[in-house]
């Protein structure tokens, strides 16, 4: 199969969907592979390592949507990238097609088949090409509130770790599914005092099971929450509740409960934030502060560290694009449940039942 990889156009998006290591594997299948150039450029891939590995770089964006029949892309085409997709051609890249109406028209009238990262989904009802993304922004949690709890930026001035003879900082993570386990080991490691939060029992058991002793479970409840958020120097919110909206954790009101400089990171803003006073911020301008409390609330984590989540995410991807390739997308679905779960948008018809609702479609 001919493949494509454009360079991400969307704005503050530096991943790229494939790794020369990915080229070197399709390569060796007898896959045809085309790069545009300088597209892994700001995840630290040069062109040379993709022509070492066996892609042809090609000059323009135009060409890449020309040439290849599976296009695997990361982000969801933009409108300037609409117009080059072509009828049957095979796209894979994040869609999220329940947030966009224009997108999705233009997919359905493209005539290609729009295969989502997003919606491919295990047995166990897991999603495989979300998880890698979890990892980063949960681990990268830690990291950017070590960083806003520092006085120069405007927080309480701890060290999370402490030194001796001086105690560690205090870490309130709320839920403890991917982002909030991630986010517990680096503060773990750090050294902080870390309690997490959830409302699954069993989740907690196993949490209990797996964390080094300086991480305690807890039940998350109004009551619990009120009294941690007294102690906390970095709040984490980490919650989900599949297809809702993030449920608000802590209140506008609860703000005054937390001391001057608490640093709040609120990965679930994508989904609402579990924090009130949360609204999504850039990386260019990622906090604000309300009631002395900073809040941190980058909408795309990941995209801060594009050479760790490229890395994260094409180890994800690349087994389903070797089945995509090697099958064309009607057998790989065919014989691969979790690969058909990914299909939305098919030779002009939406075939996922979550998008046809969006946007009033049928089926
Ligand atoms: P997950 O499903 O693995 O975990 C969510 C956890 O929240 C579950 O264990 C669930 O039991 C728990 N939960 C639900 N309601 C709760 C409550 N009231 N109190 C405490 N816990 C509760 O999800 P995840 O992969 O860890 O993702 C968490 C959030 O992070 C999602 O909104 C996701 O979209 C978001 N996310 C954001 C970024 C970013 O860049 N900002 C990146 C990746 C993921």
């Amino acid at each position: 199969m001919i493949l494509g990889v454009p360079k991400e156009i969307k704005n503050n998006e530096n991943r790229v969907a494939m790794t020369p290591a990915g080229v070197m594997e399709l390569v060796k299948f007898g896959h045809t592979v085309y790069i545009q150039k300088d597209a892994g450029f700001n995840s630290g891939f040069a062109d040379a390592e993709f022509t070492a590995a066996g892609a042809t770089i090609l000059e323009t964006i135009e060409e890449v949507y020309e040439k290849a029949e599976m296009i695997v892309k990361v982000k969801e085409p933009i409108a300037s990238e609409y117009g080059l997709i072509k009828k049957d051609q095979l796209v894979f890249t994040y869609f999220h097609f329940a947030s966009s109406e224009p997108l999705t028209h233009a997919m359905i009238k493209s005539g290609a088949v729009c295969l989502a990262y997003e919606t491919v989904e295990k047995v166990d009802r897991s999603l495989p090409l979300l998880i890698p993304m979890s990892e980063v922004a949960g681990r990268m949690a830690i990291q950017e509130g070590a960083k806003y709890l520092e006085k120069p930026q405007k927080g309480k001035g701890v060290l999370l770790g402490g030194v001796p003879g001086v105690p560690s900082g205090k870490v309130l993570i709320l839920g403890g599914g991917i982002v909030g386990t991630q986010a517990a080991k680096m503060a773990a490691g750090l050294g902080a005092r870390v309690v997490i939060m959830d409302i699954s029992l069993n989740r907690l058991r196993q949490l209990s099971d797996i964390m080094p002793a300086n991480v305690t479970t807890i039940l998350s409840n109004e009551y619990n929450i009120k009294e941690a958020i007294k102690e906390a120097d970095l709040v984490v919110g980490a919650v989900l509740i599949p297809g809702a909206k993030a449920p608000h954790l802590i209140t506008r009101d609860m703000l005054k409960l937390m001391k001057p400089g608490t640093v709040v990171v609120d990965v679930a803003v994508d989904q609402g934030g579990c924090i009130e006073t949360c609204k999504p911020t850039t990386h260019e301008d990622p906090v604000f502060v309300i009631d002395e409390v900073v809040h941190y609330c980058v909408a795309n984590m990941p995209g801060a560290v594009p050479y760790t989540s490229t890395l994260a995410l094409t180890n994800a991807t690349l087994p389903y694009v070797l089945q995509l390739a090697n099958k064309g997308w009607k057998r790989a679905c065919t014989e691969n449940e979790e690969l058909k779960k990914g299909l939305n948008v098919v030779n002009g018809a939406v075939v996922y039942k979550g998008v046809a609702d969006a946007w009033n479609l049928t089926l």
